[in-house]
């Protein structure tokens, strides 16, 4: 965690910010303040309490609540009309959010480490994961926890390093234009990856060119010379690269599936418990991950690059690949009492990571019958329908036996399944209970069912019913 005194916090957030530092007195400027937090709920002792104004709600209204549970100092907006606390020293600043990204700036500046930023449509969390562990080999490496990747998340992320922190690794998350830029700019990688360009905010952004720049974004705050690890499957990164902002000199390393790419995974082999992959260049090793799905060797591939270039050996990465720890399963395996295996992936959806999960459905064997339980994807704009659609249509009897649907937007996933499913194996639902009870009559012990939606279909409902949970 950040310790630093107030009146070293006040140099941090520089002139635009700083208030009165001629006006304190000598105990106050050298009060020490171990820690940030904006949430009075979880506030600990010698934090800096930050107070950020929402639409709902307003920070500065809990901040005599958080002295009273020990903030040393609390960041407050000049001229702000609430009450300002009593008991510790107020730092004024222009905008408390402002401040909070600042101070994480300055602070990421003053630490000797290494900073690997990452972005991407999907995969963002399990590649961080994945070089997390690879790292950590090696490093005293601090991680982004959940996913903690916006402009709130990012710069609490930087201000919980320690002082001897040699490398973190942040995960950069967005849904418009400026926000990676943002991001990028506090935490100032050293290395820049992007895990894939999907569709997820086709909504916001209009095309998947603007996606595509939204993502390459994350170069505006590279060091120069520093390396650039990106999906050399997504023709789109290259596409809008020099219209770009980017450092004067950096290297690059493609990585993908695609023969053509810098790094590509050969020889791989799907296993119930995962991956075995070794690498095109010729090295011995062989990388095994226990994630299941061919994107995860994809992402596994960008955290064997990152650990390369940050001077680990194959030996080392494989070990740490081995080991990884996930932020919570996305793809979540459950047994049912009934014997009935289920995938959840109820988290999320979007056109690629559907596509992903889909794969990976197509490649389990072993099964006496496959489901897909699809639902809705969301915010995918005036597109959605098409892109709903071109999910059904890659839906063969290699990737399920039977394919059930929820929501309206689902029910193009249904059409577009026609072309290779036989009609009397689709069927679209308006209920998820109904759903999962049609399922229950058709499936036996031996069958597995995939179940994947956007957050905001809640698929998780089915799930809890298939799994006899309720
Ligand atoms: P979020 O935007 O919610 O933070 P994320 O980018 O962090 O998502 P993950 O949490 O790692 O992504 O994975 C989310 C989903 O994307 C998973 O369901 C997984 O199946 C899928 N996924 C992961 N990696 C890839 C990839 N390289 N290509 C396509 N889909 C992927
Ligand atoms: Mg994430």
């Amino acid at each position: 965690m950040m310790r630093r005194t107030i009146a070293q916090i006040e140099r941090m957030l520089a002139r635009r910010y700083a208030g009165q530092l001629e006006s304190r007195t000598k105990e106050e400027a050298e009060r020490l303040v171990i820690g940030v937090s904006t949430d009075t709920r979880t506030i600990a002792q010698g934090n800096l309490f930050v107070p950020l104004v929402g639409e709902k709600f307003d920070g500065h209204q809990y901040a005599q609540q958080a002295v009273d549970k020990g903030a040393a100092a609390v960041l407050w907006q000049r001229g702000h009309e609430a009450e300002p606390p009593q008991g510790a020293p107020l730092i004024l600043v222009d905008d408390t959010l402002g401040a909070l990204q600042q101070l994480a700036k300055a602070y990421r500046q003053e630490l000797d480490m290494k900073v690997v930023g990452i972005t991407g449509s999907n995969g963002k969390t399990t590649t961080k994961d994945l070089v997390h562990a690879v790292l950590a080999v090696q490093y005293r490496v601090h991680k982004t926890q959940g996913n903690l990747n916006n402009h709130i998340g990012l710069p609490l992320t930087l201000l919980q390093l320690s002082e001897d922190t040699e490398a973190a690794v942040l995960e950069m998350g967005m849904s418009g234009r400026g926000e990676i830029e943002l991001l990028s700019g506090i935490g100032a990688p050293d290395i820049a990856v992007i895990t894939i360009i999907g569709e997820s905010h086709l909504e916001q952004l209009g095309s998947r060119e603007e996606i595509a720049r939204a993502k390459v974004e994350i170069l505006s705050g590279l060091a120069d010379g520093g390396l650039f690890v990106y999906n050399g499957d997504s023709e789109l990164i290259e596409a809008v690269l020099p219209e770009m902002p980017k450092p004067k000199t950096m290297r690059t390393v493609r990585f993908g599936m695609g023969q053509d790419c810098d790094l590509f995974a050969s020889n791989v082999q799907m296993t119930a418990d995962g991956a075995h992959f070794t690498l095109n260049d010729g090295g011995a090793v062989e990388f095994a991950i226990p994630l299941l799905g061919r994107h995860n060797v994809t992402n596994a591939i960008a955290a064997i690059a990152v650990g390369r270039e940050l001077g680990i050996s194959d030996e080392c990465i494989a070990e740490g690949l081995a080991s990884v720890q996930m932020t919570g399963m996305r793809i979540e395996v459950r047994q049912a009492p009934s014997g009935l295996t289920v995938l959840n992936d109820a988290y999320n959806a979007s056109p690629t990571s559907m596509e992903a999960a889909l794969k990976l459905l197509a490649e389990l064997g072993g099964f006496r019958c496959k489901f897909a339980v699809l639902g809705d994807m969301l915010e995918l704009g005036p597109q959605e329908a098409e892109l709903h659609r071109g999910i059904g249509e890659r839906i063969g009897p290699e990737t399920a036996d039977y394919l059930l649907t929820y929501g309206e937007r689902a029910r193009h996933i249904a059409d577009g399944a026609l072309i290779r499913l036989p009609a009397d194996r689709i069927r679209s639902f308006n209920d998820k209970r109904e759903l999962a009870q049609h399922l229950l009559t058709l499936a036996e012990p031996n069958d597995v069912v995939l179940v994947k939606g956007s957050r905001g279909m809640r698929l998780e409902d089915v799930v809890a019913v298939l799994l006899g949970d309720e």
